[in-house]
């Protein structure tokens, strides 16, 4: 019996071409997927389907490592076998039901499907008698053709493959098939499950994290590193720009009034990731932002960041609260890295008593304090970044 795995994904609204290039789109990414892991291995697309098969490999490895392709629904571990009968076709499938689930009682359903009409059984006939054999096989088993505990998938083409198990995908689109984004990432909890849920649209993201030296050490910024290189196992290689953003904080703290600062700063942000997204083409910017979560959060506030930039912010997490945040971020594998205790560049010149109801005009009138020397600060900003590619 050879080990494979048949990869389902979400089908609805894509038609011709559209589809055509979400399936390549989507079979480029488990290759990349799997050239991480032990083995070597095969994808093929015949209608509809992709099948992953090779050799060497760790089911489980192969598993984890498909879970995290965005496009793919189920990922269905099957057995891939010539036409030999038959008799040794049901001999194969009930092997394959022992060895998979011992004595355990359980419920089945048979779904047979033949792409190949040259096939001496049709669909409805192999159901019944593969069926009927399993119950013979099998003293606990019963069929529930409503709701069966297994589904026991037959599908016959020039090979015949089967299965019964299945693991489910991250879901989502595959990254490559809708464009690119910046996300402004902090070392916080937040912005790495914005990422996450952006490119699980099929979004390539960048990233631009701020970084105020000596404010902030070097461990800080090696935390976002490790934030960016969890989500490339999502996301795939993420450029990553490090802004030295210590000059116009500085500046901020010295010229503008204090309770302006935070939004002031989150404003420039915006500008300065917007100049990288331009740079590296990406048509929107992402940040982790929750309506309400902090003074910076708040509605008014929002109005007043999205001034500073012209191209779409999206923010997946507008209405989500933090625990809902936390959980994904669980899930993801970034929480632990993102709890660790290093200083954020925001949380250093922060105010007692932030302004929660920001006015546009009256923000803009603060800003002109900077005039003189934002323009330089700006061009040492653009000219001092570090970009790094994190793989
Ligand atoms: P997070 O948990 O993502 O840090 P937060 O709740 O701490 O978010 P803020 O500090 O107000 O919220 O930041 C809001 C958003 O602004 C972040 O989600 C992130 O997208 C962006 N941001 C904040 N600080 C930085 C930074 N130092 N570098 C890059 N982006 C940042
Ligand atoms: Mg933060």
């Amino acid at each position: 019996m050879e080990k494979a795995f048949l990869v389902k994904y979400g089908e609805i609204g894509l038609k011709g071409k559209n589809r055509y290039f979400f399936e390549e789109t989507l079979v480029k990414r488990i290759e990349e997927a799997l050239r991480k892991i032990d083995g070597e291995f095969t994808v093929t697309r015949p209608q509809g389907r992709i099948f992953v098969e090779g050799s060497g490999f760790d089911d489980d490895e192969v598993i984890d490592a498909l879970s995290k392709v965005f496009g793919i629904i189920w990922i269905c571990p099957c057995i891939m076998t010539d036409d030999n009968g038959f008799d040794d076709l049901s001999a194969q499938i009930i092997e394959y039901l022992k060895e998979e689930l011992g004595d355990e009682p359980f419920t089945f359903k048979v779904e047979a499907r033949r792409a190949r009409k040259d096939y001496p059984m049709n669909s409805m006939e192999i159901n019944v008698e593969l069926g009927s054999r399993i119950l013979d096989a099998f003293p606990n088993a019963k069929v529930d053709v409503h709701h069966p505990k297994y589904l026991v998938e037959v599908e016959i083409r020039e090979r015949i493959n089967f299965h019964f198990l299945k693991h489910k995908g991250a879901g989502g689109m595959p990254v490559g098939t809708s464009g690119k984004a910046m996300l402004l990432l902090s070392g916080g909890i937040d912005s790495p499950v914005a990422g996450y849920m952006i490119s699980r649209r099929g979004v390539t993201i960048d990233a631009t994290y701020f970084h105020a030296p000596p404010y902030t050490s070097e461990r800080a910024k090696q935390k976002v590193i490790d934030l960016a290189r969890i989500l490339t196992k999502y996301t795939g290689p993420i450029k990553l720009h490090i802004v030295n953003f210590t000059d116009i904080q500085m500046a901020i703290y010295e010229k503008c009034p204090h309770d302006e600062l935070t939004i002031i700063m989150r404003r420039y942000m915006m500008t300065i990731a917007e100049h990288f997204a331009d740079l590296d083409k990406d048509q929107a910017l992402i940040t982790g932002e929750s309506l309400g979560q902090v003074a910076s959060q708040t509605m008014q506030s929002l109005y007043v960041t999205d001034h500073a930039a012209t191209l779409p912010v999206f923010r997946p997490l507008i209405g989500f609260d933090k625990q809902d945040i936390i959980d994904i971020s669980e899930k993801i594998g970034t929480f632990d890295t993102s709890i660790l205790p290093y200083e954020d560049c925001c949380t250093i010149f922060v105010a007692k008593h932030p302004v929660t109801k920001p006015r546009l005009s009256a923000i803009e009138k603060s800003e002109t304090k900077l005039k003189d020397v934002i323009d330089g600060l700006l061009k040492t900003a653009y000219d001092t970044t570090e970009t790094i590619l994190v793989k």
